[in-house]
């Protein structure tokens, strides 16, 4: 690591949030950084049926912290997704075949390489999507688990045999995978949205064709490399990274393309639709995990150094930028003016802003300057519209933006009506669980909510009401492969992770013999 890192994060976050030279310099000190992961674990082709496959031309990818460029990867258009989409059909012939045991044992292998490379694999997301390295580290971590969960699973997938009403026929209802899988993944989580469907798709025997956001296409293909290390048979596995410009071409060839059977996206509810309607034609199943707008609700009986530590563990993960991230504060009157000095004191005491290879900073930039935009916009919705800064409020150089705690927030403002995807705390106050289960349960969207209560009863209650697929209950953090991950209402459709997540990809099919003798 360079000498920036000895000069500290202290420093830059002074230069970051000065004036305009001061900016200046900042940009030029993060300049510095530069990522030193080598081959074999920096891939820029795309993988197809068991090769590495140049395209016409290439597209950076950039450090979202400097605009630095990190790499130039090949630009795959759809006639390299074809030929991902063929190669995947063909292969799915014989891996449906396979047993459950042997693509157990494969999936084990690449969960075990992917630990082995765990520092290499972080550096790449950290590089690309700007998270801290911990952050990083602990994302391969959850990435890997969704393999070694998958392995396990795949040897459990069960069928029926069903009583018949006729003494002369037997049911069986059996399992197999649906085919070939497109999958479609987003930034935020680069490695982790990759393994959690593909580790479901390769256990059920389906083969899969993966294209992964045009920001982070780098841990994408490194995770190929681990593929074919781990002896995964060519076309099983094929990812095809492509730049912005080429995303809907090669979008129309893998929610399209007859051959392909199914599709799961993660990503924003508008691009979901975008992509449900173009599947609807050759009717593919689809799994969709898309936006949220979690609420995280402080009632009176909470217990307050709880409540506080689970917020800043759900908002502030990946600088605000995770789908089940907390989005709306809700806090009841008679604990309201508490949690908000608290957790301003819990922000100024743990965030630090700066590159993410650094060690001490927990805060990184968003992904560009668009997402920085957003919360910025929201933040002078919300002030002119009464609410109170109490910490951070300004866009600090490039894409960074400073932690942002705002007070006397109301259901007017922007925050509180759409996504925010950045690290700012809006606080609304309420007075009865009923005004804010209707506060919590207005939106179109249900992904996570978090709420912390010491009342049993008023725990059931809420719990149950929550239109969400996802409740934390006295708990910030709830991502796990042995629970399900999806959402209701416009957050999507499906479950990941679980005992249910394979069952995305495969089909039931039911086996009546009959005119059998007794
Ligand atoms: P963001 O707003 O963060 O870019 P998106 O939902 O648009 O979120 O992106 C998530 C993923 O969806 C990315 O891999 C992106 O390339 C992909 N995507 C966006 N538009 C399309 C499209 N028309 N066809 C296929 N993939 C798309």
């Amino acid at each position: 690591m360079s000498a920036v890192c000895a000069l500290g994060t202290r420093r830059l976050l002074r230069q970051l949030r000065s004036g305009p030279p001061a900016a200046a310099a900042a940009a030029a000190m993060l300049r510095r950084y530069s990522l030193d992961v080598s081959a074999p674990l920096l891939r820029t082709q795309g993988y197809v049926d068991g090769r590495w496959v140049s395209a016409a031309s290439a597209f950076p990818v950039l450090d979202p912290a400097t605009g630095q460029e990190i790499a130039r990867v090949s630009d795959c258009g759809p006639a390299e997704a074809k030929q991902a989409v063929d190669a995947a059909y063909t292969a799915f012939q014989s891996w449906k075949r396979s047993t459950a045991k042997e693509r157990s044992v494969l999936l084990r292998k690449w969960f075990d390489l992917l630990l082995l490379h765990k520092e290499d694999l972080a550096k790449l997301i950290t590089f690309e999507c700007g998270k801290p390295l911990r952050e990083s580290l602990g994302e391969v971590a959850y990435s890997a688990s969704f393999l070694e969960w998958f392995s396990e699973e795949a040897r459990r997938v069960y069928g029926d045999l069903v009583p018949a009403p006729a003494k002369d026929r037997k049911i069986l209802l059996l399992k197999q995978p649906v085919g070939v899988a497109s999958i479609i993944t987003p930034w935020n989580f680069p490695s982790a949205m990759i393994t959690r469907k593909v580790g479901a798709a390769l256990a059920a025997g389906c083969t899969v064709v993966v294209k992964p956001a045009e920001d982070t296409p780098l841990s994408a293909l490194a995770l190929a490399e681990l593929a074919e290390q781990a002896g995964i048979p060519a076309g099983v596995f094929n990812v095809v990274p492509c730049s912005r410009e080429k995303t809907p071409s090669v979008g129309e060839v893998l929610c399209t393309d007859p051959l392909v059977a199914k599709i799961s996206f993660t990503g924003s509810t508008a691009t979901g639709k975008v992509l449900l309607k173009m599947a609807a034609d050759t009717v593919k199943k689809a799994s969709m995990e898309l936006g949220g707008h979690a609420p995280f609700i402080v009632f009176d009986s909470a217990d307050l150094d709880k409540a506080v530590g689970g917020a800043m563990a759900s908002k502030f993960r990946n600088s605000g930028q995770t789908c089940v991230c907390s989005n709306r504060f809700l806090v009841q009157s008679g604990i309201y003016d508490r949690f908000v000095e608290r957790l301003g004191q819990a922000m100024d005491a743990e965030l630090r802003v700066g590159h993410g290879s650094e060690p001490d900073t927990t805060q990184g930039p968003l992904i560009n300057t668009k997402a920085a935009e957003k919360v910025v916009q929201q933040i002078s919705d919300a002030v002119s519209q009464g609410a109170k800064v109490l910490k951070g409020g300004k866009r600090l150089h490039g894409s960074f933006m400073e932690p942002t705690l705002l007070a006397d927030v109301t259901t007017d403002m922007l925050c509180t009506k759409e996504e925010t995807f950045g690290p700012l705390v809006p606080v609304i106050r309420f007075n009865t669980e009923e005004e804010a289960l209707a506060v919590a349960n207005a939106a179109n969207v249900g992904l996570a909510g978090y709420f912390y209560s010491q009342d049993v009863s008023q725990i059931w209650r809420v719990a149950e009401e929550l239109e969400v697929g996802m409740v934390g209950v006295n708990e910030g953090l709830l991502s796990t492969p042995e629970a399900s991950f999806g959402g209701v209402k416009q957050s999507g459709l499906g479950r990941e992770g679980s005992k249910y997540g394979i069952d995305e990809y495969l089909e039931v099919k039911y086996m009546c013999f009959g005119g059998l003798k007794a």
